[in-house]
């Protein structure tokens, strides 16, 4: 059996610390090849870099998370350049726009607790920066979107991209936009927490990504799967909060295997293709 692929999670967030080494037995058994851990804020970076140096399936990402993006300090893209220029593997994200933080979040969610929520306009010169960074040494820019999907488009289509491409992790947007987005560079990775939609739409369109563009991801420990669904799991985080467990990439590729009508052993191959294309091969 081939390895497995994680385009998007994140190893080294503080809920995960007392199961790590468990966590990476777990990967191992499930044949895990390599995982992009991505750092979304500067506090973040230093534990990335070490995780990167300790386990070797980690490919380390770097970036200012649009949620993060109102408390950055004075130095971050002096900061963010020395992570991206110490490391010749190390790539770009997570980087992004988000809408929801804006308008549509509920007053009070934990998530976003202590953190200034940064207008779309101050949102996007920082993205922006960011992924002419990756432009400029050819790194992967890995992003998330979430309801703000024609202003990515328009950033995206007026900013210098990475010749190599970039991920739009647990792609959200409508399918109309898929062939848009592709042509600019766009791998797009199914996340398995959408299988607790009611509404079909979100499901269907993966049937709809081109096969040359096509990743798997968990974000775990965040985008928890349905309860019953979850292969692995982890007890609750300090908030009480459900965490995703990395290993749940395993039900994730049989998901979207099934989604698509494929086997397994085709979406594997398929997968290592693209994330090597994307995330290893200079
Ligand atoms: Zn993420």
């Amino acid at each position: 059996m081939r390895p497995l692929y994680d385009a998007h999670q994140h190893f080294q967030f503080d809920e995960l610390a007392p199961h790590r080494s468990a966590i990476a037995e777990s990967l191992r058994a499930i044949g895990l090849g390599r995982a992009v851990v991505n750092g979304s804020c500067e506090q973040d970076w230093p534990a990335v870099s070490a995780l990167a140096v300790q386990y070797d399936w980690i490919l380390p990402s770097y970036g200012l998370h649009p949620w993060d993006c109102g408390n950055r300090s004075g130095g971050w893209q002096s900061a963010l350049r020395a992570q991206i220029e110490a490391d010749p593997r190390a790539h770009v994200g997570e980087i992004g726009l988000d809408r929801w933080m804006i308008d549509g979040v509920k007053p009070g969610d934990p998530r976003l607790a202590g953190l200034r929520v940064a207008p779309l306009e101050e949102q996007r010169d920082v993205f922006t920066w960011q992924l002419a960074l990756a432009a400029e040494r050819n790194r992967a820019a890995s992003i998330h979107c979430v309801q703000a999907f024609g202003p990515m488009l328009e950033a995206l289509a007026e900013t210098k991209r990475p010749l190599r491409g970039f991920l739009l992790h647990a792609y959200s947007g409508p399918a109309e936009m898929i062939g848009q987005f592709a042509e600019l560079g766009a791998y797009f990775s199914f996340n398995a927490s959408v299988l607790k939609l009611k509404n079909q739409t979100r499901l269907e369109l993966w049937k709809n990504i081109p096969a040359g563009r096509l990743l798997v991801e968990t974000d775990a420990p965040a985008a928890p799967l349905p309860k019953d669904r979850a292969a692995y799991h982890l007890p609750p985080g300090p908030n009480g909060e459900i965490l995703n467990h990395p290993a749940n990439l395993e039900v994730a590729y049989s998901s979207l295997a099934a989604i698509r009508r494929e086997s397994v052993e085709e979406l594997t191959k398929l997968v290592e293709d693209n994330f090597q294309r994307l995330f290893v091969n200079s």
